[in-house]
């Protein structure tokens, strides 16, 4: 009996050195790589918070899930389970991320977008609660789309390319309230920076202000300057009919991680749906004409959240209580995406 018990005690402690031993060092990403300094565009680069400061203490203490387990990827065409959202949010209550992740080794992303299942809408999103440090160790991407100002100067739209675009277009508009892209797309993104350092990730923005002036081209180098795990572009819709509604991923033609670009759009635009209640039936879209992801050699994704040329989701995207919702639908994503690669 005694025997056994100093087994189990060496167990134990051999089991605590070697999940110490395993632990990253946050300013190095999950595949171990390290972050060169001092990068190209440092000046983009937001300062240390305390969140990050403490993210940095904090991976000593190891991490936590946030108490759900993301299922093994299943068909795109399988049933998935209604995410549990009620009327009344629980402040506190562990995210309910129970969602069959949506996407396959053989999913239809193609230009014709995927139809996957339509959430329920008009619930209320549940407010998400992050506990435990489940990104601890992983940087992070974000780049709102857009700025104040567009920037008609162009860009190879590749690297070695002698096609030009324009470095910054001006992004959609809401049509009914005025609301800016630039400004959903900022908004979002400076919720989503905050929930990601609060679970322990290192985020790396292009821009945390509107009055800016950087290509497309620029964000995605500075994601391959600082080695995310992966990059994840803001952006809204608009088109030329009203009636056309929804959110929808884009990932890049190519990218020399493109099975991990396929597999964190499907799970962002799952979770962003079920959050959100905004339709997801368009599904992920294939394209090699967007700078932004043509210079990236990280893994990246764009998150069309919805369109602001249609009344009804104008409203809800310029309204600043849906925006954080967006967010944490966005950021449930990613855990799960994270979850999925471990
Ligand atoms: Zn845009």
């Amino acid at each position: 009996m005694g025997r056994k018990i100093f087994i189990i005690v060496c167990l134990a402690i051999a089991v605590v050195v070697v999940a110490a031993m395993a632990l990253g060092d946050p300013i190095t990403n999950r595949a171990g790589e390290t972050t060169p300094a001092p990068a190209t565009l440092t000046a983009y680069i937001p300062a240390p918070t305390p969140a990050m400061r403490a993210a940095a203490t904090a991976s000593a203490r190891g991490s936590a899930g946030i108490g759900a387990t993301a299922p093994a990827a299943a068909s795109i065409a399988a049933a998935t389970p209604t995410p549990a959202i009620t009327a009344t949010p629980a402040i506190t209550a562990t995210p309910a991320i129970t969602a069959t992740p949506a996407i396959t080794e053989t999913p239809a992303i193609t230009e014709t977008p995927a139809v996957t299942q339509t959430p329920a809408t008009g619930a209320t999103p549940q407010a998400v609660s992050i506990t435990g440090r489940p990104l601890s160790g992983t940087v992070i991407g974000l780049d709102p789309g857009h700025q104040l100002k567009s920037n008609s100067e162009t860009e190879p739209v590749a690297p070695g390319s002698s096609e030009m675009k324009k470095k910054v277009s001006s992004g959609t508009y809401g049509r009914f309230t005025g609301t800016k892209e630039h400004e959903v797309n900022l908004n979002v993104g400076l919720h989503l920076r905050d929930m990601l350092k609060d679970a322990g990730a290192t985020v790396i923005m292009t821009r945390e202000t509107a009055g800016v002036n950087i290509s497309n081209a620029e964000r995605a180098i500075l994601f391959n300057d600082k080695l995310v795990d992966l990059g994840v572009r803001l952006h809204c819709n608009g088109s030329a009919d009203a009636s056309v509604t929804g959110a929808f991923m884009l990932i890049p033609k190519s990218n020399p991680r493109l099975s991990d670009c396929k597999l964190a759009a499907g799970l962002i635009l799952e979770s962003y749906g079920a959050h959100t209640g905004i339709g997801i039936e368009k599904g992920i879209t294939v394209r090699g004409d967007q700078t932004g992801f043509n210079w990236c050699e990280r893994p990246i994704v764009n998150i069309e959240m919805g369109h602001m040329t249609n009344e009804s989701e104008d409203y809800k995207l310029s309204d600043k209580a849906f925006q954080r919702a967006m967010a944490e639908g966005i950021y449930q994503g990613i855990v799960r995406y994270f979850e999925a690669k471990r």
